[in-house]
């Protein structure tokens, strides 16, 4: 009987590998099979997938460097197949931002629309929050689904919101947690790999990127965040998924909140045809990209919205995943509130700033295993080009454990300014990609 080969069969060595990556020699197409091959098959060590993660930050990958290496990541794990469903599929991404509760309301206006979307999502590290631990807000409702329970909600309610199960990518799980501890990171294309690789192997038919640009993202400039955006449409495309990218501002937060619960009800209100306008622009912005990539072009997002068609699905939605959304949800013990200290107008208000002080209040985590305070967050009063006399509130902070409140005002220290004149009007989409 002849066996298949494993990774240990094969003619490489890892340290000649990282050796040649820091060379900048490229690497084969065989050579980036076994070395996932092999580090799954826990053939690689940890601190040799680390060393060679760094060298990539340093030194990049080529196109077809990329290109085998997020199809090595997608070939560690099982790939999602919605073709037996009768509509088609659309799914967003964002590159991750503060008060960015987009998804909430996205994925119920489009499902209204007759379009499958199929959304899954992370858990929040750091300042930018997970939308899982939004909807966790949300008495009931529960994030994992099996497959089966997955179809059977995108045939009936059209729209899923849950986390990815153990077999997506599970080369980007045990990778993507060693980049965390060893500032790698931040590297273009170990960000678009990572997550091109768990969209494509999500299987939908097509994907809308939101990539983020500013002080609250992982892009702080638009050339980077255009680059970025550039290598995953180019990946997703290559792989046959219809993908357009949107650049979207994150110098200053979405919305007028940043925290679980709070987002909650600020999506809430979106849905029922209010809500502060970025987020109603992007969220019809982001819509009309994801109808257009599966010709659906005929429904009207912001309509929609008005109408409260997209109401409907969001409750049918939690309600199919163990969720009420009738309940009330969880409310901090304390508040702190910030108040202006002249009259002005807002000049602007740091993403950056806000997304600490709400982690700071509870509502993010500084390691995987945290629990995050669901009502804690930073309610904000104002967004720049807003007129606040002296003495308005301007920032309310809210947290069970009110011992944070000191750190959470220290982050917010220098997060805004009040000046005589009104800002130029920053454009919220920047730049559109396909
Ligand atoms: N999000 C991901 O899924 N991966 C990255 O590398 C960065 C952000």
């Amino acid at each position: 009987m002849v066996t298949a080969p494993g990774p240990s069969h094969a003619a490489f060595n890892v340290v000649e590998l990282i050796r040649m990556k820091c060379d900048r020699v490229e690497l084969s197409d065989a050579q980036i099979d076994w070395l996932f091959a092999a580090y799954m098959a826990d053939e690689i060590a940890d601190e040799q997938m680390a060393a060679f993660a760094m060298a990539v930050r340093f030194c990049g990958l080529s196109r077809r460097e990329l290109d085998r290496w997020t199809r090595a990541m997608i070939n560690s794990g099982d790939r999602l197949d919605f073709s037996g469903l009768s509509k088609p599929t659309v799914d967003k991404h964002s590159t991750g931002g503060v008060g960015d509760k987009i998804t909430l309301p996205l994925v119920p206006l489009v499902a209204a629309c007759g379009v499958a979307v199929p959304q899954l999502s992370g858990r929040g590290l750091g300042h930018t929050g997970g939308t899982l631990d939004k909807l966790e807000s949300i008495p009931g409702w529960r994030a994992s689904l099996t497959n089966e329970e997955m179809m059977r909600q995108l045939e009936e309610v059209g729209a899923v919101i849950c986390a990815p199960g153990a077999g997506l990518v599970p080369a980007d799980k045990k990778l993507y947690a060693l980049r965390d501890v060893t500032g790698t990171v931040e590297s273009i294309p170990l960000i678009a790999s990572s997550i091109m690789s768990k969209k494509i192997a999500e299987g939908a038919g097509a994907l809308v990127l939101d990539v983020k640009v500013g002080s609250g993202a992982f892009m702080k400039t638009s050339d980077s965040a255009r680059e970025l955006a550039q290598i995953m449409v180019e990946l997703g495309q290559a792989e046959g998924v219809t993908t357009v990218a949107l650049l979207t501002d994150m110098s200053t937060p979405l919305g007028l909140s940043a925290g679980n619960a709070l987002e909650v009800e600020e999506s809430i209100e979106v849905l029922a045809g209010g809500g502060p306008s970025d987020v109603v622009e992007l969220t019809v912005g982001l819509a009309r990209e994801m109808l257009a990539a599966v010709q659906r072009n005929d429904h009207d997002p912001a309509a929609l919205l008005a109408s409260g068609a997209a109401m409907d699905v969001w409750r049918a939605m939690i309600k199919a995943q163990g969720g009420d959304p009738e309940a009330k949800l969880p409310v901090a013990r304390e508040t702190d509130v910030i108040t202006a200290d002249r009259d002005g107008v807002l000049q602007s208000l740091d993403a950056l700033a806000v997304g600490e002080a709400a982690w700071r209040l509870g509502a993010g985590r500084a390691r995987k295993e945290d629990a995050v305070q669901p009502g804690a967050g930073v309610q904000l009063h104002a967004k720049p080009g807003d007129w606040i006399p002296t003495g308005q509130p301007l920032i309310t902070l809210h947290t069970d454990t009110p011992e944070r409140f000191t750190r959470a005002r220290q982050a917010l220290a220098n997060a805004y300014a009040i000046g005589d004149y009104p800002p130029e009007k920053q454009p919220l989409i920047l730049d559109r990609i396909a």
